[in-house]
């Protein structure tokens, strides 16, 4: 039979994504809707070790849906990584009766969540927050649609004075391990070339197509670098280009940060909302372990230890498209 949930605990871990507001409003107004007791925890599983355990209300959560970042802050934590540091996690839970968690974060934190579950049984639910967009069973993730929009906005500009100028911009943007800011901004924005982490770069086909194009007058080129592209980040592709074609006027800008902050995005807003409330519901129905997702535009849960394993898959047709739409 499965244990009912009196009183849940809700966090933000890992890399912050704009939407993770809604989501934590969500979760606190659904959780009392339905009678239960919903603390914050701040400061993510750094905040679990410390005790930083209060509890909330309605209106702790008020005018917070259309803020970027998290009122309850978010962290790395090492020390969560050790048995010891999990037992004191859940030492400080166990002071409150707090008896089901919700974690929003990305993959690392989901991982984090399954190993405190297998060990305490307590119930955790992720709902994936991350402007990566890298978990494999929702085609959303809290926080991409935002980022994924300044990253266009600011695009955007620096065409306008690389068209004034006839340059060559590389534009970097955020991406470690996973290429869809790069390939969404790239293909929204007509970039000549996307550079991302899960495809081998080929620097020379690179130069001797930005030959061609300026052997005949097409000057105006963008190219987007995810910053975790094997080759390098736009730096090192610029001195590679200056070295290769010392003629070519070459620029470089990394976005950075910006692409973190910001007010959510009406899409972001609303699945962190559609998130929030259905992590609630889980954990009330007895759902253990598993992410919430939409997918197909239904909700969907994969299994905590699924969602760490898989990664979504670059689609090699949006490849071809960036090709065949920069000639
Ligand atoms: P994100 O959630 O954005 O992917 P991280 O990968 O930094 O961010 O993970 C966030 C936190 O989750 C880590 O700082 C750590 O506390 C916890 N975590 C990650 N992997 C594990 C693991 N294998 N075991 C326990 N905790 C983990």
């Amino acid at each position: 039979m499965t244990k009912k949930v009196n009183k849940i605990g809700v966090l933000t871990s890992g890399g912050d994504s704009p939407g993770m507001n809604a989501a934590i409003r969500a979760v606190v107004r659904t959780g009392i809707y339905h009678g239960l007791e919903v603390f914050g925890i701040s400061h993510g599983y750094a905040g679990m070790l410390a005790g930083e355990i209060e509890p909330m209300e309605s209106r702790s959560v008020a005018n917070i849906i259309q803020r970027g970042g998290t009122i309850l802050k978010t962290a790395r934590c090492k020390e969560f990584m050790t048995p010891e540091g999990r037992k004191a996690a859940y030492a400080n839970l166990q002071k409150h009766g707090i008896d089901g968690l919700v974690i929003i974060g990305g993959d690392g934190s989901f991982r984090g969540a399954q190993v405190f579950s297998n060990e305490f049984d307590i119930p955790c639910i992720g709902l994936p927050g991350t402007i990566d967009k890298d978990i494999a069973g929702t085609d959303f993730t809290i926080g991409f649609d935002t980022a994924v929009n300044t990253a266009v906005e600011a695009i955007d500009k620096i065409r306008d004075t690389a068209d004034a100028h006839d340059r060559l911009f590389i534009i970097e943007v955020m991406g470690r391990d996973a290429g869809y800011i790069a390939l969404h901004s790239g293909i929204a924005t007509g970039a000549e070339n996307i550079l991302i982490p899960e495809r081998k770069t080929n620097v020379e086909e690179i130069v001797r197509s930005l030959d061609e194009k300026s052997k005949r007058k097409k000057l105006v080129n963008m190219i987007i670098v995810a910053e975790g592209d094997d080759f390098g980040g736009a730096n090192e592709l610029s001195s590679y280009i200056n070295k290769n074609l010392p003629e070519l006027e070459t620029r470089v800008c990394i976005l950075g940060h910006i692409q973190r902050g910001g007010s959510p995005s009406c899409l972001d807003r609303v699945i962190a909302s559609r998130m929030g409330y259905h992590a609630v519901e889980c954990l009330i129905e007895g759902k253990h372990n598993v992410f919430v997702g939409i997918l197909n535009n239904k909700m969907n849960y994969t299994p905590l230890n699924e969602a760490v394993k898989k990664k979504q898959k670059i689609n090699e047709e949006w490849m071809n498209i960036v090709k065949i739409l920069a000639s």
